[in-house]
């Protein structure tokens, strides 16, 4: 009987391998690492499982190396990792180096960090106070005396003891050198951000009380359930979170919470650290990869018992998980937008289905796949409808733009109500916020001799112009293609080339023609590239260093900024016009959020959203600040469309060099998921037609979507359409609940 096995190997799209295991070497377990022979090259995998004899004529190879003699990621991470593989059409190994430490799967294993430890010997100890020679050598032996764990080399040189001096007492054998395992602690080197205020544990109000109440017994009968916390902004959610976790925490079980970034929500991380020490770990992609490792492995051996990471951080190896929070569950971000296209909130919602645990998912602005969730009973709906203190929501005002450009001309960037307002709340010491959802200086250039715009050659979008040194740049968000701008049109050299549109850029020029005295700072991909960036930042207008902060959607998340007394919003409707159908949900979110960031302190905020559509339902209703209002306008739309939530999608993009090749390979595999799901029907594919976003990175892109309620059968048609051709499949992206159809 051979000994097979099945390993997972972190390659895309590859399914189960099995392996024979030479009666040399011992079975490995389930979730040990092992390295493999694939094609020429070896690789390393995870062991499944036993596999079973294959039918046919295989010739199996052996297994090179087993690298643990346990499980190196614990049951049911490796469960989840199968789960996320079979779901979303990526191959049972496409997650597996996210629920490791770095470098764990190309064999370099021993990556922890160590540092030199001098303590006495027991020869030392016995010598007592004549121990060394000369005054400094006693001294020293005194110094370690009084640390019987030992010093390190920083210690002992703070405490004015030399290299030489140690040296000389290890040759007299009165010291003993022994090499220790240092974590690189996250906290320590700044990438979290400095704690405001929260540090003690506070007096609930009554709604929070209510929240904690009903979310403890959820959590405490032990079973898999999913409760949506649909907090006003400022209602106090974070508390709710701390008071649960700790007691979730009491009764011997893990906390593991996802944020959306950690930077942007920077409260989160360091009011849990705050309030919990050093049992907290920190799991996310801004860590440095020794900061990462060891994170990881501090989680792995049960020295923490509460985990905050960004999506990734939903694969950690934390034992006994009872309680996972998805804060601002609504959140882009926890969408992984390459392969495996999973969502951290969907996979939060299996973990804790595996792990028997309470998911908490929580929002301001729930998405409508939660919403809807609890409107059908399956989720437990919690509501906090007031801020905390009886603080009052920002009063929104709309700006109509169309007045505006009547009165002051179609150049205007700030309405001369928002310039108003900001001298009143800059002539008080308070601070404003202003959102643009679109970075750069200018969204294009025009030549309007011919009428062209610069384009990308790489990508059908135009190119924005961005403030260089002392030039303007033109550059492709998409492929980050950038040329000068040049003096004359590309296309027929005539010198009219003209700016069209603003971004971030050129609103942060205005304020500071505006407002000379102002302190103004700017969020947006460009400002935040350097790692800590972003940070620094938020925590320069935390501690008042700055007036304004002009910004992307970063700015609008989660933050606490309690001076904030005004947000401003420049062109509210830059996300209306995509071709999405999730493009009034992202609005209301974004609006709703932003105008949350105003009025959290003391003073009283005010919101003034400039629109050119104020009658938009999204931007009425986020006026309103009124979601229940939102959902059932919106959910009517999806509804008569046939979209999410009410029905499940797939979006399915197949690439190629040319326009035809893509649109051929795309209407064949098209065709095979259609004769494989006659008999049995469940869904309608739509397409192929060429994608928003025809051209991406030098790639033509044909798209066809499965829109019905079987997912299952969408997805069994489709991996089996994909499984005939595979030379099309290599070439396919499969998105399983997109968020983004561009
Ligand atoms: P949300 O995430 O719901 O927008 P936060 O959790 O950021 O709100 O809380 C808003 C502010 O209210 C924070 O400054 C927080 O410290 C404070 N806060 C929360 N709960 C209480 C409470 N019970 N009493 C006083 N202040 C509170
Ligand atoms: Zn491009």
């Amino acid at each position: 009987m051979p000994r097979l096995i099945a390993v997972a190997v972190p390659v895309p799209a590859l399914d189960l391998l099995t392996y024979r295991i030479p009666d040399t070497i011992a079975l490995p377990v389930a979730g040990a690492r092992v390295v493999v022979p694939l094609g020429r090259r070896t690789l390393t995998g995870v062991v499944v499982g036993a596999a079973p004899t294959p039918s046919g004529d295989f010739s199996l190879r052996d297994v090179v190396e087993v690298l643990d003699d346990a499980a190196f990621i614990p049951a049911d991470v490796l469960q989840l990792t199968e789960w996320v593989g079979d779901f979303y059409l990526a191959g049972p190994g496409s997650t597996l180096a996210a629920a490791m430490p770095p470098h764990a799967l190309t064999g370099r294993v021993d990556r922890f960090r160590t540092m030199r430890i001098v303590s006495l010997s027991a020869e030392g100890h016995d010598a007592g106070v004549d121990a060394g020679r000369g005054l400094r050598q006693k001294d020293a032996v005194a110094a370690l005396k009084a640390a019987p764990d030992g010093l390190s080399a920083g210690q002992l040189a703070a405490a004015g003891i030399s290299a030489a001096v140690v040296n000389r007492l290890h040759a007299l054998g009165l010291v003993t050198v022994r090499k220790e395992r240092v974590d690189r602690d996250p906290f320590a080197s700044g990438a979290a951000l400095e704690t405001r205020g929260g540090e003690g544990a506070r007096v609930l109000t009554d709604e929070q009380r209510t929240a904690v109440a009903t979310l403890g017994t959820l959590a405490a009968t032990r079973k898999f359930h999913v409760a949506l916390v649909h907090g006003v902004t400022g209602s106090g959610k974070t508390e709710v979170y701390l008071h649960l976790a700790e007691q979730v925490r009491r009764s011997g079980r893990g906390v593991l919470m996802l944020v959306p970034e950690i930077a942007l929500t920077p409260a989160v991380a360091a009011v849990f650290r705050a309030r919990f020490g050093t049992g907290v770990a920190i799991q996310h992609s801004g860590l440095s990869e020794g900061e990462r490792h060891d994170q990881w492995h501090r989680i792995r051996r049960g020295d923490v018992d509460v985990v905050i990471g960004t999506r990734s951080a939903i694969f950690a190896p934390l034992a006994r998980p009872g309680l996972i929070i998805v804060d601002e569950e609504h959140d882009t971000s926890y969408k992984q937008e390459e392969m495996p296209r999973y969502h951290g909130r969907d996979v939060a919602v299996m973990r804790g289905k595996f792990a028997d645990a309470l998911v908490v998912l929580g929002s301001a602005t729930p998405s409508m796949e939660s919403y809807a969730n609890a409107q059908q009973s399956r989720y437990t709906l919690i509501s906090l409808k007031r801020r905390v203190l009886d603080r009052p929501l920002a009063a929104v005002r709309i700006i109509n733009m169309r007045d505006e450009f009547a009165e002051e001309g179609p150049d205007v960037i700030l309405s001369r109500p928002l310039r108003e307002a900001m001298q009143a709340r800059l002539d008080k010491h308070e601070q404003i916020l202003i959102l643009l959802n679109r970075r750069g200086y200018a969204a294009s250039v025009f030549c309007r001799q011919c009428g062209s715009t610069m384009d990308c050659p790489n990508c059908s979008v135009s190119l924005t112009v961005h403030t260089g040194r002392n030039a303007w740049r033109a550059r492709c968000h998409y492929c980050n293609y950038s040329r000068l701008v040049p003096r004359q049109c590309l296309n027929c050299a005539a010198p009219y080339l003209e700016h069209v549109g603003f971004g971030t850029e050129r609103v942060e020029a205005e304020v500071a023609a505006l407002f000379p005295h102002a302190r103004i700072g700017r969020v947006d991909r460009d400002t935040i590239r350097k790692r800590g960036s972003l940070a620094d930042l938020l925590n320069r207008f935390a501690r008042r260093e700055l007036d304004v902060l002009v910004g992307t959607q970063m700015i609008a998340k989660g933050h606490d900024f309690p001076q904030v007394t005004l947000v401003g919003v420049i062109s509210a409707d830059v996300g209306l016009g995509m071709a999405d159908f999730r493009a009034a949900e992202r609005t209301f979110q974004l609006l709703t959020q932003v105008a949350g960031r105003a009025g959290r302190g003391e003073q009283a905020g005010e919101a003034m959203i400039q629109t050119l559509f104020p009658g938009h339902y999204s931007i009425r209703f986020a006026t309103a600040q009124d979601y229940p209002a939102f959902y059932d306008k919106e959910i009517e739309f999806r509804r008569a469309m046939r979209y999410p939530p009410l029905i499940a999608m797939i979006n399915v993009v197949v690439k190629g060099p040319t326009y035809d090749t893509s649109m051929a390979a795309a209407a064949d595999l098209a065709r095979r998921v259609s004769e494989i799901s006659k008999p049995t029907g469940g869904f309608v594919l739509l397409g192929p037609a060429p994608a928003p976003l025809t051209r991406l990175r030098g790639e033509n892109r044909a798209q066809f979507f499965l829109k019905g309620t079987s997912r299952a059968a969408m997805r069994a048609a489709l991996r089996q359409a994909l499984s005939e051709v595979p030379e099309i499949a290599r070439k396919t992206a499969v998105d399983v609940d997109p968020l983004s159809v561009l």
